[in-house]
């Protein structure tokens, strides 16, 4: 049992049959999910987003998936905290949604507090790697050993959160800048979405990957890639060792500003590729990285996989105290 800030100002002991509600919003989808202390999974529905949605059907549907969660909750007598959301967006400091690039007809939509207005109950909102790093510090087994725990995810896109002293850092816009894109291939080969060239996200991500494999006359998704890779093609084989390696030395290059002592490697691209992309990744991290900054530090693989958006955003009602969640927090 302990105890948690609880909305403005209001403790409450929290026990275990406490529950909050994590929704992770995506570019293809909406999780909405129903989360325990323990973070298992009490409950879960799904919805279709994509790029046409806009921010009032998005909110629609959202508030369904809470409401058939809210039911699961009552008919088991759960009391739920809150509602965390993930969005796959930079916030500006009310908590609206600004620069969401999968989601352009969701920008400005202030999802905080029309969720918080129409359920009647606490809600946080925080962009969705943000809400992922919360969820692996707390459910994967790092609290209590990890002071500083970068997770770096690696997936359609590169981004990364970081949790210091229990705490979600911010920077600007609700998130840790945007370290998708560190330079790690100056060479002028690697153009990015950005307009920059040589970052981190246009090596190492999944569309990067596949426009890579494209240029070789190769059609196939990252998980493909990773497959063809295994099985000793070697045209993938390259693709996957120069993905893992790009993210060992952006890793390097976050080590010596962030110096974590915890680096979980999440996203679908990373988790696909496994234990093979993580060796890789900490080796080239290992050669770059600053000697005193890194000793003692370790890259592990995330342990939420697939659940990681949801549990991230109902670990941000569970355990992130709410009083010291900056400007983005929605309130009423
Ligand atoms: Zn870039």
């Amino acid at each position: 049992v302990a105890y948690h800030v609880i909305g403005a100002g209001r403790t409450e002991k929290v026990s275990q049959k406490t529950a909050a509600i994590g929704i992770d919003v995506g570019g293809a989808s909406a999780r909405v999910a129903l989360v325990d202390l323990r973070g298992r999974i009490l409950f879960q529905t799904a919805s279709p987003t994509g790029l046409g949605i806009t921010g009032r059907r998005l909110l629609a549907s959202l508030e369904r998936g809470a409401r058939a969660a809210l039911r699961t909750a009552a008919k088991r007598d759960i009391r739920v905290a809150g509602v965390g959301v993930g969005m796959p967006a930079f916030l500006d400091e009310s908590g609206r949604v600004a620069g969401a690039s999968n989601l352009p007809r969701v920008n400005g939509t202030p999802v905080g507090r029309i969720l918080e207005e129409r359920l009647g109950l606490a809600v946080c909102v925080e962009n969705d790697v943000s809400a992922a790093a919360c969820g692996e510090y707390h459910f994967g087994g790092h609290r209590g050993s990890s002071r500083r725990m970068l997770l770096l995810a690696v997936g359609t896109g590169v981004g990364a959160g970081m949790i210091v002293d229990g705490r979600l850092m911010r920077l600007s816009h609700g998130c840790l800048g945007d370290p998708g894109h560190v330079i790690v291939d100056p060479s002028g080969a690697s153009p990015c979405r950005c307009g920059g060239n040589g970052c981190l996200e246009a090596v190492a991500s999944g569309w990067a990957l596949m426009e890579q494999a494209r240029r070789l006359g190769i059609k196939a998704t990252p998980g493909q890639i990773f497959r063809r890779a295994r099985s000793g093609d070697p045209a993938c084989t390259r693709l996957a060792r120069r993905a893992a390696a790009a993210t060992g030395v952006g890793l390097a290059s976050l080590s010596a500003l962030l110096e974590p002592d915890t680096i979980a490697l999440g996203g679908g691209v990373a988790l696909e590729a496994g234990e093979p992309f993580r060796r890789l990744a900490a080796r080239a991290w290992r050669a770059h990285a600053v000697p005193f900054l890194s000793r003692g530090a370790r890259v592990v693989l995330a342990r939420a996989g697939a659940e990681a958006g949801v549990l991230g955003a109902a670990a941000l009602i569970l355990f992130e105290n709410q009083e010291s969640a900056g400007p983005y927090r929605a309130r009423a």
